[in-house]
């Protein structure tokens, strides 16, 4: 019988996760099907619990429900503990398990895709919502220093607040990163969606810098500053959606697909 999946976000229709994931099932044989549900915005809970009554043995979670998921699971995983948000969900016997890929798959595409290390590098991480919270964790695990600049100051500061012990992990609005420069910079605000730049001072960029963007399948205003700001390489999250549904895809069905010719045939 075929395994019921599904991507659950609001917006949705924009979402790859359906090509990608029946790309994954093409290569590895797996019988599953997997679709986008867009949930309403006060309706995310009812429609996890359709899934769960229609069967379905899981589901990815995206923008903007990552902390209702995380509030629904009865285990979670150490990285998505960490995150305190979660992209992935499990549904057995009747409980429902989270887990979030987010950080391996922006890890995997920076460091393996992109020939990116971030050991010692100066990274700055623009939102504090669902994705930040899903990456920063191996981003300092990475080695990085970490800036996190957020629109609202003080969700910045309750996310960077448990690592503050470890290591060099700061707080900022978008005005305090003024006269400051970074290797890399993240951006993991939704302001993409809505076409829109976070109001980022000039200077952020050197010569060698990476700006990432999350947000994929378009020229985004962020990666547009970035390269009249003089970033040596500009790329946009296409990479980390196929790497974080790929380790999804991994733990719900036990074989790892190949991720290389599915980003290439996305890009196409
Ligand atoms: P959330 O809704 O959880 O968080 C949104 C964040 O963006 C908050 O920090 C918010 O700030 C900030 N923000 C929203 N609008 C603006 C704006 N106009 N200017 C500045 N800041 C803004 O969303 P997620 O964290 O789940 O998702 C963020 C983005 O990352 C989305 O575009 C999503 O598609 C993308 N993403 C991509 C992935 C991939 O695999 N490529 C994986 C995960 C996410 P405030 O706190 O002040 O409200």
């Amino acid at each position: 019988m075929t395994d019921k999946y599904a991507v659950i976000g609001h917006p949705i229709s924009h979402s790859k996760s359906p090509l990608i994931h029946q790309a994954f099932a093409l290569q590895t044989r797996q019988d599953i099907s997997y679709q986008a549900i867009e949930a309403p915005l006060d309706g995310f809970k009812s429609t996890i619990e359709r899934l769960v009554s229609e069967g379905y043995r899981g589901c990815n979670v995206t923008v903007p429900f990552k902390f209702e998921a995380l509030k629904l699971c009865k285990q979670l995983t150490g990285r998505a503990q960490a995150a305190q948000a979660v992209n992935t969900l499990f549904f057995r016997d009747g409980d429902i398990l989270g887990d979030n890929t987010d950080g391996v798959g922006l890890l995997a595409d920076i460091e393996q895709n992109l020939a990116c290390k971030l050991l010692f590098k100066r990274v700055l991480l623009l939102g504090a919502g669902g994705a930040a919270h899903g990456v920063i964790w191996q981003i300092f695990n990475a080695g990085a220093t970490i800036t996190v600049a957020n629109r609202t100051l003080e969700k910045a500061q309750q996310m960077v607040s448990e690592f503050a012990p470890y290591g060099t992990v700061i707080a900022s609005t978008f005005e305090g990163l003024e006269g400051k420069s970074f290797d890399v910079v993240i951006n993991a605000t939704s302001s993409s969606l809505a076409n829109e730049l976070p109001p980022l001072p000039k200077g952020l960029f050197k010569h060698k810098s990476l700006a990432y963007d999350m947000m994929y399948g378009k020229q985004t205003p962020f990666l547009k500053f970035a390269a009249e700001q003089g970033a040596s390489q500009c790329t946009d999250g296409l990479g980390m959606l196929v790497e974080q549904a790929a380790e999804a895809f991994f733990k719900w069905r036990e074989v790892r697909p190949e991720t290389a010719a599915v980003i290439a045939q996305l890009r196409k």
